[in-house]
């Protein structure tokens, strides 16, 4: 009976507890919003700070803080402080970290998809993917891929359309390919290795000594922006536009599901809509600094701007098509195959609205 008592006593302490708490808060601020606060780690690939990528995650942080009046205050690591770089998804998945941001294609040897979802060779615009992502069904395709491994993705930023690289030799023919040692990872750089080239897998801040040193003979990186900050024109002669490897690269936030659910829902809602506004300010920081950066390379560095001859490009096209069906023969999951498809039928409908819209203006301004 004491027992009983006692229980009857704690639910009557906790209701006019919780009560008073609610009372409080509908007064202050008209809302019952639970006060409570949360801390976040977010771990990233990138150095802390580093000008476009490393940035992203910070704007967002700070976003989350102001409009939750600092009831989600998230911290965010560089690659290394915490775990590698290339440990984020891990860290999400164990919860070490509530969140991450990555580059989908990191993951390609857990889930070969991942790449699609980051950058195809050939492949759609920023704003084609932003529409595929958003209303042609890949971030479902995108979530669906990563819920056996409790992480919720978010697109986290897009990086515009790159570069193809800095290059000491000229590419005039596809014999000049052959034998090159390049810096280029993802699909591209499959693509590269069947036309003949040598292709070396590197972090970024390696590529300049390398260049230098010979050990590279080229290395792709992002574009202008991204490019002028580790000082390449320094260690290569020609410049080529444009990156048909990675005509654009969706950046990603990742978010352990559990966090995610133990937050209330309008702390959900925030986390969610500072993600959307830190990927759109991301490209428009990229096509911002892209133009006034590569006009500082061209006029001030004397930087050599170059472009594949069409038998290259045609070539590297024809190259991208059969390694993306070996993908889909190879992956016994089926995934590729489905993200593929809704990859490549929104493809094909954009790519020939934008042949009579975006590019025809383009041409014709
Ligand atoms: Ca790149």
């Amino acid at each position: 009976m004491k027992k009983i008592i006692k229980y009857i006593s704690i639910i009557i302490v906790s209701t006019v507890f919780i009560s008073a708490c609610g009372e409080k808060n509908r007064q202050a601020d008209g809302a019952t919003a639970s006060q409570q606060v949360f801390k976040w780690k977010l771990v990233t690939s990138w150095p802390k700070n580093f000008p476009g990528l490393g940035q992203t995650p910070e704007v967002f942080a700070e976003n989350v803080a102001k409009m939750s009046n600092n009831r989600l205050q998230i911290k965010v690591y560089g690659a290394g402080e915490l775990v590698p770089g290339f440990e984020v998804f891990d860290s999400v998945n164990t919860g070490t970290a509530e969140m991450g941001h990555s580059g989908a294609y990191y993951w390609k040897g857990k889930m070969p998809a991942s790449s699609f979802f980051a950058a195809v060779p050939f492949g759609m615009t920023a704003q084609e993917t932003n529409a595929w992502l958003y209303y042609g069904g890949g971030l479902e395709l995108w979530q669906e891929l990563y819920k056996p491994y409790g992480i919720i993705p978010l697109p986290g930023g897009n990086s515009g359309l790159q570069f193809a690289g800095w290059f000491n030799k000229e590419v005039n023919s596809l014999a000049d390919i052959n034998g090159l040692k390049m810096r280029i990872g993802g699909i591209g750089g499959e693509v590269f290795k069947r036309a003949g080239g040598l292709p070396v897998n590197m972090p970024g801040g390696e590529i300049f000594s390398s260049l230098q040193s010979g050990a590279l003979d080229a290395a792709e990186w992002v574009g202008p922006y991204n490019d002028l900050s580790f000082g390449f024109y320094q260690a290569a002669n020609y410049y080529y536009s444009t990156g048909w490897q990675e005509p654009t690269a969706t950046l990603e936030f990742l978010i352990n599901e559990n966090a995610f659910e133990q937050l209330p829902e309008d702390l959900q809602t925030i986390v969610t809509i500072a993600a959307r506004a830190a990927h759109a300010d991301t490209l428009d920081v990229y096509s911002a600094k892209n133009s006034s950066d590569f006009k500082l390379l061209v006029e001030q560095h004397g930087v050599q701007v170059r472009t594949f001859p069409p038998e290259v490009i045609a070539k590297l096209k024809t190259i991208t098509a059969d390694v993306i069906s070996d993908m889909v023969i190879d992956d016994k999951s089926g995934s590729v195959q489905k993200v593929w498809s809704s990859y490549k039928k929104f493809y094909d409908d954009i790519k020939a609205y934008n042949e009579i819209a975006e590019h025809m203006y383009i041409k014709n301004r």
